[in-house]
């Protein structure tokens, strides 16, 4: 798989619906890079990172998730450089590292056929909490970049953290706009609300969730109200 580029400075690894692979993305600072989501796996982590190389990219120095699923999370492991996430979402990788500990390999792959295809060859499960958390909001600037780090209510999850780059007129959003696993259609009507709100305030013209493709602000709005 080919690395797309979106804008001047976010390119993005694309999802993959077999696997639930999410799109993970990548933001290039005048000073350091990040990336937005670490991987279901570590391979899933490390194809992303040879798409980088082969593009000519430095790996990140920082890896921010979008919520604690484990198809966005579990190649933490494998990251170059340190993770940050707010306090939430570690606390659910917290909890969901002890029951993975505790019902076993077998019980996490019977979750979802996609995990199972995801974890066919035998990659290890290994569940990591971030290095560095936050509370509500944080702002980064990787040089001449500014990320706008902030939570909202969604009907996805309780954690969802949702990334801002006012510079490049995008915001990335996980998948806070979709239902609760694994019946993603059946949302929360107030928290469908309240996401679709979020994203009205939002002053962006690219909105790029993690299992589609990249939308327009018109398109996102509906996805979250559908
Ligand atoms: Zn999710």
């Amino acid at each position: 798989m080919e690395l797309k580029r979106l804008t001047e400075r976010i390119w993005y690894y694309p999802f993959e619906e077999a696997r639930d692979r999410p799109n993970l993305f990548y933001i290039r600072g005048s000073r350091w890079s990040l990336a937005v989501d670490a991987g279901h796996s570590g391979a899933h982590t490390r194809a992303f990172y040879r798409a980088l190389e082969e593009a000519g990219l430095a790996l990140p120095a920082l890896t921010v998730l979008t919520h604690w699923h484990w198809d966005h999370t579990f190649g933490m492991h494998a990251v170059h450089g340190l993770t940050l996430c707010n306090r939430r979402t570690n606390e659910a990788l917290c909890d969901f590292a002890k029951q993975v500990e505790s019902r076993g390999r077998a019980w996490f792959l019977s979750m979802h056929e996609s995990i199972a295809r995801e974890y066919v060859e035998g990659e290890p499960i290994v569940v990591k909490t971030s290095d560095l958390t936050f509370e509500g909001a944080m702002d980064l600037d990787a040089g001449d970049c500014p990320v706008h780090l902030f939570q909202a209510p969604s009907p996805h999850t309780e954690d969802a953290t949702l990334i801002y780059l006012p510079g490049e007129r995008t915001l990335l959003y996980g998948d806070a706009t979709s239902g609760p696993f694994p019946n993603y259609s059946q949302r929360d009507p107030v928290l469908a609300r309240a996401f679709a709100d979020t994203l009205v305030g939002v002053d962006a013209d690219i909105f790029a969730g993690s299992h589609w493709v990249p939308l327009t602000k018109a398109e996102a709005i509906a996805e979250a109200l559908e």
